[in-house]
């Protein structure tokens, strides 16, 4: 498709063979070609980003193709608009287009939707503001040269050392990128150490390229001696051939990152450029820094904790180095131009974040890497302790991938302790609190040791199921393995529902299985929770942990480092608290109702249950003290629970994939949720009736089902109604809906839809 701009402007000076050029451009849903004259004979060509107007407004776009212009068209080309300014040469390579026009087409999504996903954010589409001269940032100086009484902290002194080394002054954000936390540079500051004042950051000042002490190379960790286990998975994965993928299955602690880092040196030694990725963004500053301490200069980081502009210059350092980089990121990080790449690592490769929910592109970084190698080279290695189902059941001689495992600690240090207290026992006796008063007897203690807890509340499970506080009974979809959610806010209007076949029945106010009346929807809000535990563990020091708290691009870290100084005894908070934080303080770790995580209304809800849980005990006892795992629950005879406690994860996965495949569940089989949205609820459902009208014979001729619409489990959120239809089908098929932007066509313009191909979540 191409057009020509309405408006026509005469250049100057054009003289030469000049070149037209067809530019890929921001226009409507899924971006149009337009065709420009190159007048400035920039010699674009296929891949360089490019600054044109359309229609008086500027924006920036890709060359897709350039050609001569011919002689009998000359008098056309005097109408072509000229293309103003070349922004970046050779931004993307034609073979990285290719992989990313079949992962459009695998996501169901446009391919200029995937790229303006794939590229910095601000790159593709409206001309932005120049960049301003420089944000305000904090600076921070000594005040007193070294040898002036030290404080005692290691870390704080090593803080100080690493201004002196930097020449006495540095910017905040650099010494956070170094694994420092705002928290000490304050307390330094309080204590007269420090200086700090706001400055303008020169625009042009990165602080992704000048990262902190290690600009000298000569101060690079040495790689450890590794242990047998650790050397076996090297080997393993170093027999592997190009386009291939290696599962390491290790327990927390186990020497995971060391692999990582060595596999990254040997690959760096052979010139390979490597990609290691984290879940979350609050993962990031330790997998980097362990980075940096090894590798040094050559250590990038790109996610969303980095500036528009910083994303830029790494895209571009990307396209440009001429040495091999390592690349630590979060899933978007998958699409860097990083030639050759040698390796790419998943780290909690388990970990749901890895997949984009929304906005389209619904992708999962893993399906995404696995693609990138095979077809680019490179190999992937997924690391875990508590590996998906997904790639367990991937795994030789089934799936394409390699196992290998790290089965016991660096530390020796034994796996703490899991203990189950069965709250229907604490009902029965008459105790109605939150916290049971085993739990409380515990947390009451830590002060006087010296000791802290982590507490996890489950987040609301943004809907709520029935249960039976006597007994455990919950009540699940007669045809699935999951519980059924209780719809409608009305008592007298409330219904049950299965998510993912649409099965409803009544609600009943007595428990079938053993007749008690102490049978309620379960999932009390996440703030309501809080305020109740705060009076119940009146006299203790409580930090939260959460979404709200811990906003910000350091929020996480300033709030574990608070913690981390003793500013609390207990850390209560929502699933987040689980992941990789390192507290030596810690020796208990509790979670205060595990039904909300064992029957989200979720195929995988126990399975995230268990990995969530034995997470979280990696947490507990990582210090010289040992640890304990307090888990209370109504239903202590759940497999997660039981699985939980004796630690075998394998034969977890062994009998859910069992279930699963006998149900017809995935990943036996496949799945598509489409999701609607608007602001009107009956506009919304009428476009779902109408979308599930034309999907229902394509997916009758594919052998597929489809469920809908139906409201979904969140069923307004800010203000739109939500929503959606399910498909599923056999594996190995693709999902039955039509090319291109077929199903958009015939919404109406307030109604949006977006295609998520095997959700994660429903
Ligand atoms: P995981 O990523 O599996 O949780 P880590 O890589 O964080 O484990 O290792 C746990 C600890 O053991 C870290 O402090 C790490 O530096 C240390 N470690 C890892 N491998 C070795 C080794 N071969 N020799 C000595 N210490 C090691
Ligand atoms: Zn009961
Ligand atoms: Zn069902």
């Amino acid at each position: 498709m191409s057009a020509t701009p309405v408006e026509s402007s005469q250049p100057n000076g054009a003289q030469g063979p000049v070149r037209v050029v067809d530019v890929w451009l921001e226009a409507g849903r899924d971006g149009r070609t337009f065709t420009y004259g190159d007048y400035q004979q920039l010699g674009l060509a296929f891949g360089d980003l490019v600054v044109v107007r359309l229609r008086g407004r500027r924006l920036q776009g890709l060359v897709i193709d350039s050609r001569p212009l011919r002689v009998e068209t000359q008098q056309h080309s005097q109408s072509l608009q000229p293309v103003d300014a070349l922004l970046q040469r050779a931004a993307v390579d034609p073979d990285w287009r290719t992989w990313l026009d079949a992962m459009a087409a695998a996501c169901h999504t446009s391919p200029f939707r995937m790229l303006k996903a794939a590229l910095p954010p601000g790159w593709l589409g409206q001309r932005g503001q120049p960049a301003s001269p420089g944000r305000k940032l904090w600076w921070v100086e000594l005040t007193r040269t070294l040898g002036d009484p030290h404080p005692k902290a290691a870390r704080q002194h090593a803080l100080l050392e690493s201004l002196k080394a930097a020449g006495g002054g540095a910017w905040q954000r650099d010494l956070l990128n170094q694994g420092f936390h705002a928290g000490m540079v304050q307390s330094l500051q309080v204590k007269g150490y420090l200086r700090r004042e706001q400055r303008i950051a020169p625009a042009s000042e990165s602080s992704l390229e000048l990262q902190g002490n290690h600009s000298n190379e000569d101060g690079l960790e040495p790689p450890r001696d590794l242990t047998d286990e650790q050397q076996a998975a090297i080997n393993r994965f170093q027999s592997l051939p190009d386009g291939s993928g290696l599962l390491l299955w290790g327990i927390t602690g186990s020497g995971k990152t060391e692999v990582y880092l060595q596999l990254a040196a040997a690959e760096i030694a052979r010139g390979h450029h490597c990609l290691l990725l984290t879940p979350e963004i609050g993962l990031i500053p330790q997998l980097a820094d362990r980075c940096r301490n090894r590798f040094g200069r050559r250590v990038l980081e790109y996610h969303s904790g980095c500036s528009d502009g910083e994303r830029v210059r790494c895209w571009r350092r990307c396209l440009q180095s001429e040495e091999p980089l390592v690349l630590v990121g979060t899933r978007s990080a998958i699409f860097l131009p990083l030639r050759p790449l040698g390796l790419v690592v998943l780290d909690e490769e388990h970990d749901s974040s890895y997949k984009q929910e929304s906005p389209m592109p619904c992708y999962h970084a893993r399906d995404l890497a696995l693609d990138r190698i095979r077809r680019q080279g490179g190999r992937l290695l997924l690391g875990s302790a508590t590996p998906s189902l997904e790639s367990w059941s991937r795994l030789k001689p089934k799936g394409p991938l390699e196992l290998a495992r790290l089965s016991s600690r660096i530390s020796r240090q034994p796996l703490p302790p899991v203990r189950i207290i069965d709250m229907r026992l604490e009902l029965a006796e008459g105790h109605k609190q939150l916290i049971s008063r085993a739990l409380m007897d515990r947390l009451a203690a830590l002060p006087s040791k010296g000791e802290q807890a982590v507490v996890l509340v489950p987040r609301r499970g943004y809907s709520t199921f029935l249960s039976c506080r006597s007994c455990g009974e919950v009540v699940m979809c007669p045809h699935c393995d999951v519980a059924m959610t209780v719809h409608g806010s009305r008592s007298q209007q409330q219904w049950l529902r299965c998510h993912w076949c649409d099965h409803r029945a009544a609600l009943t106010d007595h428990c079938t299985a053993c007749g008690s009346s102490a049978f309620k929807p379960f999932g009390a809000g996440t703030q309501r929770v809080m305020e109740r535990l705060s009076e119940e563990l009146d006299g203790l020091r409580l930090l939260r942990f959460d979404r709200d708290s811990t906003g910000g691009r350091d929020g996480h870290r300033r709030l574990l480092a608070r913690f981390a100084e003793g500013e609390a005894d207990v850390l209560v908070g929502t699933q987040m608290l689980a992941k990789g934080m390192d507290l030596p303080q810690v020796t208990l770790a509790a979670v205060l109702a595990a039904d909300g995580l064992l029957h989200r209304p979720d195929l995988r809800a126990g399975e995230q249950a268990l990995q969530l849980m034995l997470q979280l005990a990696g947490r507990a006892g990582r210090g010289e003290k040992p640890g304990e795992v307090l888990i209370q629950t109504y239903c202590p005879d759940h497999p997660v629970i039981q699985h939980l406690i004796d630690g075998r994860y394998e034969r977890f996965l062994e009998e859910e994939s069992t279930l699963r495949k006998q149900a017809g569940l995935v990943p036996y089989a496949r799945a598509c949720l489409l999701r609607l949205a608007g602001e009107s609820a009956a506009a919304t459902a009428t476009a779902g009736t109408l979308l599930a009208e034309q999907l229902r014979p394509l997916c009758a001729a594919a052998g597929w089902q489809l469920l809908g619409p139906a409201p979904a489990p969140v069923a307004r959120v800010a203000g739109r109604s939500r929503w959606q239809l399910l498909l599923h089908g056999p594996t190995e098929t693709p999902i039955p809906l039509p090319q291109g932007s077929v199903l958009w066509d015939r919404l109406p313009k307030d109604v949006t839809l977006s295609v998520d191909p095997d959700p994660l979540q429903l």
